[in-house]
C-alpha cells in the first residue's frame, strides 16, 4: 500500500483538472472533451476505449481495464457536461485558477475533479494490473445536466457491471439512493360559452384551479432515509391570448412530483386520477407523463461494496461515511434501475455548484483518489 500511496502523491491530478476545465463542455458541446478523455485513456493503455455517438458531435466515452485476477466488475462513471458559466465570476470560468488550496473554474467540482479522479484511478489500475481483480468499466457521458441522453444511450448498448461508483461531488456522505422525478401534463377540457352566461359553460381554468389547490390533500408516502415529497405545479396555461369574453374550454398544467423509493409512476398517476374523480369536477381531466422521467432507487445499505467503501473511508479519514438518499436525481437513477447496476455517488469535495466561482478542494482530492484506488485494488475480503 505504501507504493500505491507514493504513486498517488506523485500524480499530477491537479494538472488534469485544469486541463479538463479549459476544455469547455457545456451541455450539448461535449465533443472536444470526449476526444481528450478517449485519447488519455488510450495513451495510458486501457484495454478497450471507444466513443459512442449520442447525437451530432456529442460522444460518450466507454473504456475497460481488465485485471489479471478474476473478480467483480466495477463501473466508474460521471458526466462530462457542465452547466453554463453564468454571471458573477471573479476569474475566467474556463481558465483554471489555483488559490488557497482550491482550484476554481466551471465544472471544477461538478464534475471535472471527479473525471480526473477516474482517469488517475484508471492509470494506477493499469500499472497495477497484476493485482487488479475483475474489471473496471469506465463510462463518461453527455447530457447529465439536461435529459440524461448520454447515460440512456450507454445503457442501451448494454454496459454491464456488478456495482457503480459515480464521482459526483458528494464527500461528507455517500448517496445510495435518490428520489425519482415525474413530470405530468394535466389537461382539463371544459366547455366554451359566452362569458356573460358563464353557467352555460365549464371554465377549464377554474376547474384546474380547484384541482391544483386540492393536491395538498393527497397522501404522500415516505421511505427509508427520505421524507415524503410534495406535488409541485410548475406552469399553468389556458384561455385566449387576446381579450375575449369566452369561457375557456381548455387548461393545461405541468406538475412535478419527486417519488421516494418504492413510489412508482403508476402510483402517482392513479392518485391524480382518483383526486379528479373525488372532487367531482365538471371538466374532463387527463394526465400524461412527459420527459424527463427518472425512477427512484435505493441501494441496499448492507451491499458489500457499500460497506467496503465505508471501511476504506474510515481507514483513510478516521471518520464515518454516512449514507444518504437524495431528493434530487442523477444519472444513477438510470444506472440503478434501467441499467441494472446498483450505483452510488461519492467524490471530490468542493462548492459553488451551478453558481459562480465553483471550486474543488485539492487536499481532499488526493484522499478521494486514494479511496478510489484502494476500493479497486485492495483485496475483496
Ligand atoms: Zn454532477
Amino acid at each position: 500500500m505504501e507504493k500505491i500511496r507514493q504513486k498517488i502523491a506523485c500524480t499530477r491530478i491537479t494538472d488534469t483538472i485544469k486541463e479538463l476545465i479549459e476544455i469547455p463542455s457545456v451541455t450539448g458541446e461535449e465533443g472536444a472533451l470526449s476526444d481528450y478523455i478517449a485519447q488519455r485513456l488510450r495513451a495510458m493503455g486501457a484495454d478497450t476505449v471507444r466513443q459512442q455517438t449520442v447525437a451530432g458531435n456529442r460522444r460518450n466515452v466507454i473504456a475497460e481495464i481488465c485485471g489479471a485476477l478474476p473478480g467483480r466488475s466495477i463501473l466508474l462513471t460521471g458526466h462530462m457536461d457542465t452547466v453554463e458559466a453564468g454571471e458573477g465570476w471573479s476569474s475566467d470560468p474556463f481558465r483554471a485558477v489555483e488559490r488557497d488550496g482550491r482550484i476554481y473554474g466551471r465544472g471544477a467540482c461538478d464534475m471535472k475533479a471527479g473525471i480526473a479522479v477516474i482517469l488517475h484511478t484508471a492509470e494506477i489500475c493499469i500499472q497495477e494490473r497484476q493485482s487488479l481483480r475483475g474489471k473496471v468499466v469506465i463510462v463518461l457521458v453527455c447530457d447529465e445536466e439536461a435529459y440524461s441522453e448520454g447515460v440512456l444511450r450507454a445503457i442501451e448498448e448494454g454496459v454491464q457491471a456488478d456495482f457503480g461508483l459515480a464521482a459526483e461531488p458528494e464527500y461528507t456522505h455517500a448517496v445510495i439512493g435518490s428520489c425519482g422525478k415525474i413530470l405530468i401534463r394535466a389537461e382539463a377540457r371544459g366547455k366554451a360559452a359566452h362569458a356573460a352566461e358563464a353557467s352555460k359553460g365549464i371554465n377549464a381554468i377554474e376547474e384546474m384551479g380547484r384541482f391544483l389547490s386540492a393536491m395538498d390533500t393527497l397522501h404522500l408516502p415516505g421511505a427509508e432515509l427520505i421524507p415524503p415529497q410534495p406535488y409541485t405545479t410548475l406552469r399553468v396555461s389556458g384561455g385566449s391570448e387576446r381579450y375575449s369574453m369566452v369561457i375557456p374550454d381548455h387548461c393545461e398544467a405541468l406538475i412535478s412530483k419527486h417519488t421516494v423509493p418504492g413510489e412508482t409512476m403508476e402510483d402517482v398517476l392513479a392518485a391524480l386520477k382518483a383526486l379528479a374523480r373525488k372532487l367531482k369536477l365538471s371538466a374532463q381531466f387527463t394526465f400524461s407523463v412527459e420527459r424527463p422521467f427518472y425512477s427512484s432507487f435505493l441501494v441496499d445499505r448492507s451491499h458489500k461494496e457499500v460497506r467496503r467503501l465505508q471501511s476504506i473511508y474510515r481507514c483513510i479519514t478516521g471518520a464515518e461515511l454516512p449514507l444518504i438518499c437524495s431528493s434530487g436525481v442523477s444519472d444513477n437513477n438510470h444506472w440503478s434501475t434501467k441499467g441494472g447496476i446498483p450505483s452510488i455517488c461519492f467524490g471530490p469535495m468542493g462548492g459553488g455548484l451551478h453558481e459562480a466561482n465553483e471550486w474543488v478542494d485539492i487536499e481532499k482530492l488526493y484522499q478521494v483518489l486514494e479511496i478510489y484506488v484502494r476500493f479497486l485494488l485492495e483485496d475483496e475480503s
